[in-house]
């Protein structure tokens, strides 16, 4: 089975995938809770370069960056662990890419998304879980201490509510792999709703 978490920074997604992947084990599951960008050595390498890198880097750059780690991560993490029958849970996935690559950085959604598709050979997930969220929520949730927003903050702003729309389009066009959540409900209640899905899909 392989579950992903989506939304905006800030949305909780570490912190609902970790309590799944707590039920899960304590269900006798084999789980492996991995995450992009950075989910193999490789790949934290990569997500250096991608967040960290001083000075500009165009789109189509960025874009392929995060589908090298992606490629990479799928064939050594994600589907050795689905060969043997694992549960894998990843925090981040290729609807990220469609969201901030494609629509974020304005590249083609439907480019990045094929592009995706190639570096994963087709790998979708069973179920994505999308908590959804007000980006100037999650900003703050990063963020509290802040109070002064700038140019660039504003041009961010932007950005994030193109992230926000794309992901909400994704799940209206594959209802049957999305669970879209709103990331302002209590912990507890959102983990109950992801694990009563998790637990159908398991049942199956
Ligand atoms: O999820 P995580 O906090 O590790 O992501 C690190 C940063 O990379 C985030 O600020 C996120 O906005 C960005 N990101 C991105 N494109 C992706 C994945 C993450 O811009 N495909």
């Amino acid at each position: 089975l392989f579950l992903t978490f989506e939304g905006g920074d800030g949305s909780g997604k570490s912190t609902q995938s970790a309590l799944l992947t707590e039920w899960l084990t304590d269900r006798g599951e084999t789980v492996v809770h991995a995450r992009e960008p950075g989910g193999t050595e490789l790949g934290l390498e990569l997500r250096e370069i991608i967040l960290h890198r001083r000075g500009y880097m165009a789109p189509r750059a960025e874009a392929l960056l995060y589908a090298a780690d992606r490629a990479h991560n799928v064939a050594t993490v994600v589907r050795p662990g689905l060969d043997r029958g694992d549960v894998v849970i990843q925090d981040r996935y290729l609807d990220s890419s469609v969201a901030y690559q494609g629509a974020g950085r304005v590249l083609s959604t439907t480019e990045v998304r094929e592009l995706s598709l190639w570096a994963t050979e087709g790998l979708l997930p069973h179920l994505t879980v999308l908590l959804d969220l007000d980006p100037a929520l999650g900003r703050e949730r990063l963020d509290a201490s802040r109070t002064r927003y700038d140019r660039l903050e504003a041009e961010a702003a932007i950005f994030h509510e193109r992230v926000r729309d794309a992901y909400l389009a994704l799940a209206e066009a594959e209802p049957g792999r999305f669970l879209v959540l709103d990331a302002t409900e209590p912990v507890g209640a959102l983990q109950e709703r992801i694990r009563s899905r998790v637990s159908a899909l398991l049942d199956t």
